[in-house]
Formats: C-alpha cells, sequence, structure tokens
C-alpha cells in the first residue's frame, strides 16, 4: 500500500464507519489485499473481522463477493452497510426469482462494492450468477466462517467445498479466509481446501478483554441470577442450559419473575425460532433461555451477559459462547455456575459409539472445562493458555483476580470428611457424608452409622460448609469421586498422607472482591439520556425494519450521551458517525440531545474522538509494554536468585501452588529450564503418564505415577510439553 492509499483506507474508516483507529491486524489485511495477496484472519468473535474486507472493497474498482453461511447475518450486514451509505446486496435461495433478478441486474450494472452469497452458490459453474462473476470486475472474495469448509472445524459445511475452486476460475483475485475459531490443524486445512496462494497469516490475540470470566457454585443461582438481572436492568443477554425442556421452564420462570425471557431450542418451530431471534435482536425481548442452537446466526453487538447454567462441553464451546457477549467493546459478564451433577450427562453426550479415540479427546475436553471452573488462578490465563496464547498471571477482571483471597487451614477439618468417608466404607456421597458429620436424625443416616465414632463429629459447622470441604478435598486430589450421577467418594494415597498428619490441607476463600479498573466498568454516560437515546434509535430501527444495533452501536450511544454534541458539525467527532450516518440520522439524535441539554443546563464536550474498541488489543503491543505477568516476574527474580518455592510464598504472602504456578508459567515461556526442576528420569516418567493418560486432571495423573511426583513437578513438565520445550 503507498502512502495515499493508507490515507485512502484511514478516510474510509472515518468517513464510512466513523471509526478513528483500526483493530491490531485489520489495517495488514487491508494492505495485504491491496498488493494482491491471499490472506487468512484468525479473530475472536467482536474482533472486527468485517472491515478487512469492507474496507478493500470500497477501495478498489469491481465488487468484492463475501462467502456467507447464514442467511440472517447477510441481511444484517447488508442493512448495516446501507446505513452507512454502502451499495450492497445478497443473493439467497429465500429470495424470489424477481429479487435474485433485481440484484443479478445492480451485479452487472458495477453499482454493488460488496455481494453475499451463500456457498451453495458456486456449486453449479454454469448458473446466471457465475456467468455474470466472470464478467464483472470483481475486486475481492472473501470468505466468512471459513473453518466451514473444514471437516477438522466445529461446523463442517458440505457446501463449503465448493468454493475449492475459487482459485482455478478465477485466478489472480485475492482471497481473504476469515475465522474466529480455528485451531493449528484446522487452519492448515483452509488453507489448503480453498488453495490460498502463500497467504499472510493475521492471528489476533483471542483475548476478549472487556468479558468478566466468573465461576460460581451452582445451589442459589435463581437468587443471584434475578439479584444480577435488577442490578443491570436494561441490559439484554443470553442464558444457556442443558436441556431443551429447562430453556422452557427457565425462560416461564423468570417471565414469572417479570423479567422478559423466551426460549429457544431446536425443538421449536422454525418461524417460532425465527422470531423469538428477531424479538431479541430488536430488542424487544431482554432475555433468551437456549440451548447451544441459539446464536450462531446472530451477530447483536449489544449482548451484555452470558449466563451457563449448566456446565459447557469444552472450553471451545464456553468460549464461544460467552464470545457472543460484548462484541461492541463494552463491559460485559460471562457467569458459569457450576454443578457436578451435570457431569454424568455431558458424560454420556462426550462417548461416541465405536470411537474411542474421539470419545477419549472429547472426555479429557471436558475434564479441562471441569478444571477450568476449579482453578484459583485467572481464568483469563488459563483460557489464553489453553488456545496457546501467553498471558500474564491477572487479568484484574475475573472472579478470581477480583477477589482477595485468604488461605485457611483446615486439616482438622479435612480429618474429619476423611475418616467420616472410611467409616462409611468408601460408598456414600456427599449428602449422608454431610449428614452424618452435622448428627442428622435424617433417615438417610441408618442406625448402624449413628453408632460410628464420627457422627455427630462435625456440629459445629453448617452443611454448606462440609459440602465445601468435600469438594474442595475432591478437587485437590486427596479424595476421587466415583460413578455419576451417585457420585460416592473413595480415599487414595494422597489422602492417607492428610490423615497422618504429613500434609496440611489449605483452602483460599474469597474475603473480599476489589473494585475492577475504570476501563472495564461501565462509561459514565448520562443514562437517562442514554435511554431516550435507544428510544429514538428503536423508532427509527423499526421504521427501516432492521434491528437497532445495526444503525447504531452501544458504545455509540454511551458516546453520544456522554459528549453531549449539538451540531452535526459535532456529531463527526462521536464514535461511529460516519459522513453518511451524520446525514441520514444526526437530526433524529440531535433533536433529542439538544432539548435534553437546555433543559438540564448541559454544556457540550464534544472534542477529541475517543477511540473506543479499546479492549481489542494485539497480543504483540501488550508485550512491547512488558507487562508479562509483573507477579510472575517478580516470582522469577526470586527463583532465579536461589529462594525456594516455601521462602518465596512467605515472603510474598501467597500460597506455595500460587508461586508454583508462577514457576510453571516461566517453564511455559521457556524463562526456566524444566531440568533444573525436575528429574530426567521423573521427566520421562511424567511425560509418558501425560500423553497416556492425557485426562487434563493432575491428580488422576500424579496417583498413576504412584504418588512420588508432586504436583509442582507434573505442573512443570506439562508446561514443558504444552510450550513443546521437552
Ligand atoms: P467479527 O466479525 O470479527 O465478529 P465485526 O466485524 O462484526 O466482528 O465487528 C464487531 C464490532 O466492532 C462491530 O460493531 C464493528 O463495527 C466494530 N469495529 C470493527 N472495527 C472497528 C474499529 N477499527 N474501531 C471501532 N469499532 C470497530
Ligand atoms: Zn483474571
Amino acid at each position: 500500500m503507498t502512502e495515499t492509499d493508507q490515507q485512502d483506507a484511514k478516510t474510509i474508516l472515518k468517513t464510512y464507519f466513523g471509526y478513528d483507529e483500526f483493530r491490531p491486524n485489520q489495517e495488514k489485511a487491508i494492505r495485504q489485499l491491496e498488493s494482491g495477496r491471499d490472506v487468512f484472519v484468525l479473530m475472536p468473535t467482536g474482533g472486527g473481522k468485517s472491515l478487512c474486507y469492507q474496507i478493500p472493497a470500497l477501495m478498489n474498482k469491481g465488487t468484492a463477493v463475501v462467502v456467507s453461511p447464514l442467511i440472517a447475518l447477510m441481511k444484517d450486514q447488508v442493512d448495516a452497510l446501507t446505513a452507512a451509505g454502502v451499495e450492497a446486496a445478497f443473493l439467497n435461495s429465500s429470495m424470489d426469482i424477481p429479487a435474485q433478478q433485481q440484484v443479478l441486474s445492480r451485479l452487472k450494472s458495477g453499482e454493488l462494492k460488496l455481494l453475499y452469497v451463500a456457498p451453495e452458490r458456486f456449486k453449479d459453474q454454469r448458473s446466471t450468477l457465475m456467468l455474470t462473476l466472470r464478467e464483472i470486475d470483481i475486486s475481492l472474495f472473501a470468505v466468512d466462517e471459513a473453518h466451514c469448509i473444514s471437516h477438522w472445524g466445529h461446523d463442517f459445511r458440505p457446501d463449503y467445498l465448493e468454493l475449492a475452486s475459487l482459485r482455478e476460475w478465477f485466478p489472480g483475485t485475492p482471497v481473504i479466509a476469515l475465522t474466529a475459531s480455528a485451531d493449528k490443524t484446522t487452519r492448515n486445512d483452509i488453507i489448503n481446501k480453498l488453495n490460498l496462494d502463500k497467504p499472510e497469516v493475521l492471528i489476533s490475540s483471542f483475548n476478549r478483554s472487556n468479558i468478566r470470566y466468573e465461576v460460581r457454585p451452582s445451589g442459589n443461582e435463581m437468587d443471584e441470577l434475578s439479584a444480577y438481572l435488577d442490578r443491570n436492568k436494561a441490559d439484554a443477554g443470553i442464558i444457556y442450559t442443558l436441556r431443551r425442556s429447562s430453556t422452557e421452564e427457565l425462560a416461564a420462570e423468570l417471565s414469572e419473575m417479570g423479567y422478559q425471557a423466551l426460549p429457544y431450542h431446536a425443538g421449536l418451530s422454525r418461524e417460532e425460532r425465527a422470531r423469538t431471534q428477531d424479538l431479541f435482536l430488536r430488542d424487544e425481548v431482554r432475555i433468551i433461555v437456549a440451548t447451544i442452537a441459539f446464536g450462531m446466526g446472530i451477530d447483536k453487538s449489544n449482548v451484555r451477559f452470558v449466563v451457563h447454567m449448566n456446565l459447557p462441553k469444552n472450553i471451545e464451546s464456553y468460549y464461544q459462547e460467552t464470545g457472543r457477549a460484548g462484541r461492541d467493546g463494552l463491559p460485559s459478564t460471562a457467569l458459569l455456575f457450576l454443578d457436578y451433577g451435570d457431569l454424568s450427562t455431558l458424560r454420556y453426550f462426550a462417548t461416541i459409539e465405536d470411537n474411542e479415540d474421539q470419545t477419549r479427546i472429547m472426555l479429557k475436553k471436558l475434564n479441562q472445562m471441569v478444571e477450568f471452573c476449579e482453578i484459583k488462578t485467572c481464568r483469563r490465563q488459563y483460557l489464553m493458555n489453553y488456545f496457546g496464547e501467553p498471558h500474564p498471571d491477572s487479568c484484574g477482571n475475573c472472579d478470581v483476580c477480583l477477589t482477595k483471597y485468604v488461605e485457611y487451614d483446615y486439616t482438622t477439618e479435612a480429618q474429619k470428611a476423611l475418616s467420616a468417608i472410611a467409616r462409611l466404607k468408601q460408598n456414600y456421597g456427599a449428602e449422608v457424608i454431610t449428614l452424618l458429620l452435622r448428627g442428622s436424625k435424617s433417615r438417610k443416616i441408618q442406625p448402624w452409622m449413628r453408632e460410628l465414632p464420627t457422627y455427630r463429629a462435625g456440629q459445629d459447622q453448617s452443611t454448606e460448609f462440609w459440602k465445601e470441604i468435600i469438594q474442595e478435598l475432591a478437587a485437590q486430589g486427596y479424595i476421587r469421586r466415583e460413578g455419576e450421577p451417585h457420585a460416592v467418594f473413595k480415599l487414595n494415597q494422597e489422602s492417607m498422607k492428610l490423615l497422618k498428619g504429613e500434609k496440611a490441607f489449605t483452602v483460599h476463600r474469597p474475603a473480599e472482591t476489589k473494585e475492577p479498573k475504570a476501563s472495564q466498568k461501565r462509561p459514565e454516560s448520562d443514562q437517562l439520556l442514554f435511554n431516550k437515546l435507544r428510544e429514538a434509535r428503536k423508532k427509527l430501527a423499526d421504521g427501516m425494519n432492521v434491528p437497532p444495533f445495526v444503525i447504531l452501536s452501544d458504545a455509540s450511544l454511551h458516546d453520544l450521551a456522554t459528549r453531549f454534541p449539538q451540531s452535526k458539525q459535532d456529531l463527526h467527532a462521536v464514535h461511529g458517525f460516519g459522513d453518511k450516518k451524520v446525514e441520514r440520522y444526526g437530526k433524529v439524535f440531535l433533536d433529542v440531545i439538544v432539548p435534553y441539554c437546555r433543559k438540564k443546563g448541559i454544556k457540550p464536550a464534544v472534542p477529541k474522538s475517543k477511540p473506543t474498541g479499546s479492549s481489542f488489543r494485539s497480543a504483540t503491543s501488550k508485550k512491547k509494554k512488558g507487562s508479562t505477568g509483573g507477579s510472575m516476574n517478580e516470582t522469577f527474580q526470586l527463583f532465579r536468585n536461589g529462594k525456594s518455592v516455601a521462602d518465596i510464598a512467605e515472603e510474598r504472602g501467597l500460597a506455595a501452588s500460587t508461586i508454583e504456578g508462577h514457576i510453571a508459567g516461566c517453564v511455559n515461556r521457556g524463562l526456566l529450564e524444566l531440568r533444573d526442576l525436575v528429574s530426567d528420569e521423573k521427566i520421562k516418567r511424567i511425560k509418558l503418564e501425560l500423553e497416556r493418560n492425557d485426562s487434563g486432571f493432575l491428580r488422576e495423573i500424579r496417583d498413576a505415577l504412584g504418588g512420588d511426583c508432586s504436583y509442582a513437578e507434573i505442573r512443570y513438565v506439562r508446561e514443558a510439553v504444552r510450550s513443546e520445550r521437552v
């Protein structure tokens, strides 16, 4: 791209889309396409993939052809482009013949800058569309949701295979493939199947820093949910459940409690689903209670929360579903209620008949999902590491980072629980163990149990307390859960050590909640004005028969309600107001803002358009600032100076396991040599066991190794394996 081209890209960004700055990798993608090169873009949901091809489409002669799998998404994209003053259209099977012909004639006349088509359109090389495409000027091909071409991806669509011949039929026209979900195998597969020619591969950070991750034990979820909904009255969100029936029940329950909610699942009729989706897109219903079937076809940017009432089946699904929150870059919440009872159903789903390998992989992924819920370290770090991306050990925006934990010594209590398990002959689950300890008169406590010395031994503590202790014992590997759904607890070598007093049992419990950073709090806009602007946007959108977010994002409304522009001139400085939007819709919003300010005596604060979308920073720009985990660095320095884990833990007032986590992080990044930490013999054995038994549960690996390798040693080796350093 030459100097003037760059100008052009930036100018287009401002005049059509109303943004001041590119997000990471957008500019690179544009520049490469301009030079005629193929491009592969991997960006998280909401990362801004569309602009990567929409801007080159506007910079060049001819039409850009965008392949997209979902009719609803095509329509929203075209509506949004049209609202911004771009000539765009789509072609799909839902249109009648005259409508299709009209689009074809616009295509022939060369007026379309972008044409969205479904992949199956490429099947018949002699169709009118294909013949037309070969006659006209095509600036580029964009293949959206490109993972659909790969068997390895999670959403293979055979129609996508038709795209393999693009290269052959349109030699010389650059192709850009975009996806939000592709591991290395899928990535290479996409590049091969599309015959991309030495593409520029652009991979953005997958971190969605505006999403706050929270995991809570289930039990009080209805109270906690309604407290959340009350605190955030205007917010829209998606609640995922595991079963169709529970979507209906929960939606009904929420409606009864006074929250607008509708169910959505694959068992509803097509019309009903479309209607529900539409009401949600149009901000007319606030909450959708859905099975995972919901979400693929929407890119509503102002989804403020995603709740999981059940455990997702793997980290990939969890990340994709939570990723539907906060596409507009504003602070959003991802809340998960952990219920171990879900495990049996999920294990059942994960078991694929006659396919042991696949089953093993699915179960491993499920275990990693549980691990994510159980960790006491930064959840974002876990997620990022899962996707192979380094991340500092504290994000300041997940429940773990925002909670101050205090370490409690519960060795005596743990011993009581363990001896209860032993006395119950390792044949009972948490409920009976708790009842026994509390000295309950319940019928579940049989007469012989009342004779046991542990009966009533834990009367001084609550039922919840004992349940938590049992859960923690299992999470830390001191007991083993066996059999679902009515799990019983078994003792192991670790339990013996605790019982003999050779080890201490500690639990981290939350002491207080810290305040999130300013950037992760809601923008402090004038709420009353914001609501009025929302209404104006809704009216405008209804008049045009499009969803409100297509006209302006919530981020733009907040900007309006913070800076109070008084004229069209002022509006140009507001986030998301391109020239066309100022012209077309400016008045509608000014008519709300100007009288409001006059009445309240508010002075405008217009100048200096603030770059929003700042929550999408690239992995590299972060690295440059040298913030690769201040806390980890400190541990690293102390460790290198010869201090032991115990010394460092004491000096820093952190748990030993946290320090070990830091050291594992250093191993992952190559800062520390694995061989300096673990003997060669153990490395070999642990590595073998990790390969053989890749359950993801440290305790199982530890048990299998015969108990002479510490958790720390296993963690170090695991990090080295993960980062391919051993
Ligand atoms: P994706 O397709 O990657 O999920 P989109 O292309 O839909 O993401 O973009 C998500 C949101 O971010 C949209 O509202 C879009 O207008 C906005 N956006 C994209 N690029 C920028 C940018 N450079 N500055 C500000 N907002 C942006
Ligand atoms: Zn965190």
